[in-house]
């Protein structure tokens, strides 16, 4: 085969494989096999730059700069929906509908997918350009990022009409949303608020392979051209998913009101169940010559209607507006309410967020408040029920002072929050920062729990992590619930922490976005504590995955007296400040990228040794099995369920010894 051939052929065969994994779900080789020959399509094409391809599979890994979005008009205009509420505004609709058409009409029920709205543009197969709904008539070209999309296909399957535009909405599935939450929560940053916001902030990124991490999914709903071969919005559905994109299964033909309120009765308990958020069903015309005679309004097509599920929604008393201090400073205003039940569970509080969203809503002690909960991990207030608000009711006064160390506190352009910068000096965020030092993820204390720490810190024992090292055990013995034992067994557990690899420590310092996964790359890239000190800001903007603003943050920790002399205590008490000689010797890249599972108890090696291994060599350790997963590392009294679940997913599954020799 020649080389043009070659490459032509694995650009095939990795297009197949990504359509049936992130479409269809269904994965026929396992991950470590897809990278083998993405690697090498990728050399392939650097040595032949004569053989570019706008949509190779390579360039779904991103990688492209975007600094300013070029806007598009679009060719068919993005309209909105209208939306309705109840069986009434239905049968409404529809008389229009009949007053102005002859004949039978049927309706597609679809899903409304609640994400960023997209238009994509294909030509001969190729899709050339993806552009936002931006205000309808035109929006931001955001192409490069779209294509890191997976379930996004760049050349389409089968036949094709030689040129259309295809509509869809760019989802996160709640998976992927808490993920990237628990790794802001382990790096201090502010959680995203709710999936929708979080996919369409992804769409206007700069760097294409920031985007390519997001697990972002396009669900398509609508084409639009000339001659595109079908007569009905059911039929187009069908050619789409031919085409390979992907488009829910959820849809139903109606032929009347009555079928249609099935649909929604039916989807507003089942949806919870699905991997991504939806706000209500979508109801269409399934004619489109019907369609073209109903036409359009100034805002919206005649022939659709939103049908909106009620979002869970409650109202109760707010008793009191409290303040909290996060490990970083941060304020969050929380309320306090009169114990409501909403979607199965007991709300007791709800987020304000911050200053400004109290001042939008107005909302003050004693008011009736409206509590929803949405795709957001705590409930949140909506709006207040002023009828209802007391005669002596006033505005709500923001705190201008912490309310742990009463620090004036200070909001910085661009933070929504106010924070406390009394950082070496304010309770709640020195045991914030022990807590999270001694967390499992970072210097995994055994013996320590957070409650002992708020005490110990509370007892004016330690007041930043380096002290944990002076403690003795008669200073312990005397705090509540200590005992002889447990004195003991915490004293160790600081003693024994002095392993903990350098990676983790650094983790653990709690420097402002150094998760555990950027202080990973860190360690790797400057091998000691002193090398990252003496870096200045353009060295670590230049270690893969660093941007400006973790350079800056390290930088500020680093700068800090404080948090030197702390780093020379620690380093005093012989914590592991650099990577060990042995660790440098066993690092490669062999699993680079690659998602291991490790269950059961193994022989040769404990699995924490295993799990380090796997690491050193590039590689990822998953907790659960997936289709993404590359192997089952299995050992003995491994669970029957991980088992049987690896197979149904035909993944492979190791002995310890095969994946040692594997990795040899
Ligand atoms: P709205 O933004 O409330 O006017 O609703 C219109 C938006 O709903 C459209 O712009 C689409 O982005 C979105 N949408 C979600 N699912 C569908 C669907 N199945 N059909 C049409 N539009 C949908
Ligand atoms: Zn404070």
């Amino acid at each position: 085969m020649n080389t043009e051939a070659q490459i032509q052929s694995l650009r095939n065969e990795l297009r197949e494989h990504n359509y049936n994994y992130y479409v269809l779900d269904n994965p026929t080789i396992d991950d470590f096999e897809f990278d083998m020959k993405l690697k090498q399509l990728q050399e392939l094409e650097a040595e032949h730059p004569e053989f570019y391809d706008s949509n190779s599979p390579t360039l779904r890994i991103g990688g492209q700069i975007t600094k300013n979005f070029k806007t598009v008009v679009h060719e068919h205009r993005m309209y909105s929906l209208d939306n309705s509420y109840s069986k009434e505004d239905l049968l409404d609709w529809e008389k229009r509908i009949e007053k102005n058409i002859d004949g039978a009409v049927e309706f597609v029920c679809e899903l409304k997918y609640d994400g960023a709205s997209m238009s994509l543009t294909y030509e001969n197969g190729s899709l050339v350009r993806a552009v936002t709904r931006g205000d309808g008539t035109q929006g931001d070209d955001v192409t490069a990022n779209v294509k890191t999309i997976k379930s996004v296909p760049l050349q389409l399957k089968g036949s094709y009409p030689a040129k259309f535009d295809i509509r869809g909405e760019i989802v996160l599935p709640y998976d992927g949303f808490h993920k990237m939450n628990e790794e802001r929560l382990a790096a201090g940053e502010e959680l995203y608020r709710n999936p929708r916001n979080t996919a369409s902030g992804s769409l206007k990124l700069q760097n294409s392979s920031e985007v390519a991490k997001r697990p972002l999914e396009c669900l398509l709903y609508n084409m639009k051209g000339r001659n595109l071969g079908f007569s009905t919005q059911f039929e187009s559905l069908e050619k789409a998913r031919q085409m390979g994109f992907k488009v829910p299964d959820a849809s139903k033909l109606a032929r009347s009101v009555d079928e249609v309120l099935e649909f929604v009765e039916y989807w507003d308990v089942h949806r919870h169940k699905l991997p991504y958020e939806t706000d209500g069903v979508v109801i269409k015309v399934n004619s489109l010559q019907q369609q073209e005679e109903l036409g359009y309004t100034a805002k919206a097509p005649r022939w659709a209607m939103a049908y909106k599920f009620k979002a869970e929604q409650v109202s109760t008393r707010l008793n009191e507006i409290t303040y909290q201090v996060g490990r970083t400073g941060a304020i969050t205003p929380v309320a306090n309410l009169e114990p409501v039940e909403l979607a199965g569970t007991t709300v007791k509080r709800a987020s304000l967020h911050n200053a400004d969203q109290i001042k939008k809503l107005d909302i003050r002690e004693g008011d009736e408040v409206y509590v929803e909960k949405g795709g957001e991990i705590i409930p949140k207030i909506i709006a207040v029920d002023l009828t209802k608000r007391p005669s002596y009711s006033e505005p709500t006064q923001y705190i201008t002072h912490c309310p742990e160390c009463h620090t004036k506190l200070v909001r910085q352009e661009g933070d929504a929050k106010h924070y406390c910068l009394n950082y070496n000096g304010c309770n709640p965020q020195i045991i914030g920062r022990i807590q999270h030092f001694i967390s499992r993820k970072a210097m995994d204390i055994e013996g320590l729990g957070g409650e002992t720490v708020a005490l110990l810190v509370n007892e004016k024992l330690i007041s930043n992590y380096s002290d944990l090292y002076t403690l003795t055990k008669e200073q312990v013995l005397p705090l509540e619930r200590m005992a002889e034992k447990s004195a003991e067994n915490l004293i160790n557990g600081i003693e024994a922490s002095k392993q903990i690899p350098f990676e983790r420590v650094l983790f653990a310092l709690g420097i402002r976005y150094v998760g555990e996964t950027v202080a990973k790359k860190l360690a790797k890239h400057y091998k000691s504590i002193d090398a990252i000190i003496n870096a200045n800001q353009q060295d670590l903007v230049s270690v893969d995955e660093i941007g400006d603003r973790i350079a800056d943050s390290v930088i500020e920790f680093f700068s800090s007296e404080a948090n030197r002399t702390f780093i020379n205590k620690l380093r005093s008490f012989g914590l592991q400040l650099a990577l060990s000689a042995e660790k440098l010797a066993n690092q490669t890249d062999k699993l680079k990228g690659l998602s291991i599972v490790v269950s059961g108890v193994f022989e040769t090696v404990s699995r924490t040794e295993l799990k380090k291994i796997i690491e050193d060599n590039g590689g990822k350790v998953s907790s659960s099995i997936s289709s993404k997963t590359a192997y089952l590392v299995a050992g003995d009294k491994m669970g029957p369920s991980k088992r049987s679940k690896a197979e149904s997913l035909e993944i492979p599954i190791l002995t310890e010894i095969e994946f040692l020799t594997k990795i040899k």
